[in-house]
């Protein structure tokens, strides 16, 4: 595919931002919202149809079920952007109002260690806010008389805040308030750097089309391709892509009440999607870094594992008709599957937006709105993002999210 290229408007920016998708217009959209900040910022996507974004490619769900509290503590956030879009966009009365469809998450253990993650976590999580619960099969059964739970010794669920949200549809206001309020959008490619002499500073980006476009502070916002924009820099993060794959189908026999997002102990996913229709989701086992224009289905893993695993979580799942499919990437962290935020520790003004795996939709409003705040004021001034630094990786000290789908 051969994409197009235009020529920014200005040859120097104080803040360039590669990729334009859900945290490249989170970012500026909350910059544009900073009062104290009236900076000039370009932002560069090599493809504005987003069509093989992670963005364009998600399940769009949120959840406050994790392992560390500072993403409980996002999501949260997450859930109150999204239930007051329209007061936080300053009450434009064009924004639609937006609803968190709360069918829950539905953590299934097989095994004691796991059920005691789950019951140390909800611990946790509850102390933080949320409204999570520890099930006995009993009482699954109760509330879900649909599953088979033979093997199932523990679930958590939370049905507060948690289910499905419209993440393009906030997504797409970002992208047309930020452009509103000055953003400039650009169709390019970013492909080099220039540093400064001792190194500490990004001081140009090389565009595909040829122009080289000065800038005060660099933003990696280039979702599965990070590693590519990093190394521009000289700089190494642990991110590659990975390949995620999604089914939409219709079932013979409909359940009688939403479908949680179930996460069985197998990996497979499967939640309800609108009214007539279920998504399910998972990946092989052999799980390599694809090619980054790699989206090629794999059909034999619908029906030799992510169906039969289904029809056996619920056997109402055992006459189905897919509807529709596709493959997307994670921008995956190998390290320790947690993002990846805030300034390079000697090339002071490259920012990390990376390496959210599969949870990256949910955390856009505050990790954008972090970004932001580093940008504007040169530390957090809301939640305190700091454990997601890059120093981490430098000093091989995990910051482990354990809960990732
Ligand atoms: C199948 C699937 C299911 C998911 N489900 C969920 C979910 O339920 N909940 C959740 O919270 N998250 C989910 N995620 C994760 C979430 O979608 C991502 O974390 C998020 O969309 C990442 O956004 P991004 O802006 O970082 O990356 P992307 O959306 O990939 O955007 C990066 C952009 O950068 C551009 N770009 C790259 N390099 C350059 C360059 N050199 N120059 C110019 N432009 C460049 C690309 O063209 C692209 O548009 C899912 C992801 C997938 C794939």
């Amino acid at each position: 595919m051969v994409l197009k290229t235009q020529a920014p408007k200005q040859s120097s920016y104080d803040v360039v931002i590669v990729g334009g998708a859900i945290f490249g217009s989170s970012a500026a959209w909350f910059l544009s919202d900073d009062k104290d900040f009236d900076g000039s910022v370009l932002i560069i996507e090599r493809d504005p149809s987003y069509e093989f974004a992670s963005t364009s490619r998600t399940n769009s769900c949120m959840r406050q079920q994790f392992t560390a509290e500072i993403n409980v503590k996002c999501s949260q956030f997450a859930a109150d952007f999204v239930k007051n879009l329209r007061q936080y966009m300053g009450n434009d009365e064009r924004v639609p109002e937006l609803e968190i469809q709360n069918f829950g998450y539905m953590y299934l253990a097989d095994n004691e260690e796991f059920a005691d993650v789950l019951i140390e976590s909800q611990a946790m999580q509850v102390a933080a806010g949320a409204g999570t619960r520890v099930l006995t099969p009993e009482q699954i059964k109760q509330e879900y008389p649909f599953y088979n739970l033979d093997d199932i010794i523990l679930g958590s669920i939370n049905t507060v805040d948690e289910g499905y949200w419209d993440g393009i549809t906030v997504f797409d206001w970002w992208r047309k308030s930020a452009r509103e309020r000055g953003i400039e959008y650009c169709q390019n490619e970013v492909v080099a750097m220039t540093k400064s002499a001792n190194g500490e500073r990004v001081e140009s980006v090389t565009l595909k089309s040829g122009e080289i476009i000065s800038c005060g502070q660099v933003v990696n916002a280039s979702g599965p391709r990070a590693v590519l924009t990093s190394r521009m820099a000289g700089i190494e993060i642990p991110v590659e892509p990975r390949k995620r794959f999604t089914w939409i189908f219709q079932a013979e026999q409909p359940l009688d009440r939403p479908l949680p997002l179930t996460i069985d102990p197998s990996g497979v996913h499967v939640r309800q999607e609108g009214t007539e229709y279920y998504l399910a989701g998972g990946h092989a086992d052999y799980d390599p870094a694809p090619d980054y224009d790699d989206f090629e289905m794999d059909h034999d893993l619908w029906q030799d594992h992510i169906w039969p695993v289904m029809a056996s979580r619920i056997p109402q799942f055992e006459a189905i008709k897919v509807t529709n499919e596709w493959a997307g990437h994670y921008a995956y962290n190998t390290f320790d599957h947690n993002a990846i935020l805030g300034p390079h520790d000697e090339v002071k003004n490259f920012i990390f937006l990376n390496g959210f795996s599969g949870h990256g939709l949910q955390q856009s409003p505050a990790m954008g709105r972090g970004i932001a705040e580093i940008i504007a004021h040169g530390e957090y001034r809301t939640l305190d993002l700091s454990d997601f630094g890059y120093d981490r990786i430098v000093k091989n000290k995990e910051f482990i999210e354990k809960a990732v789908i």
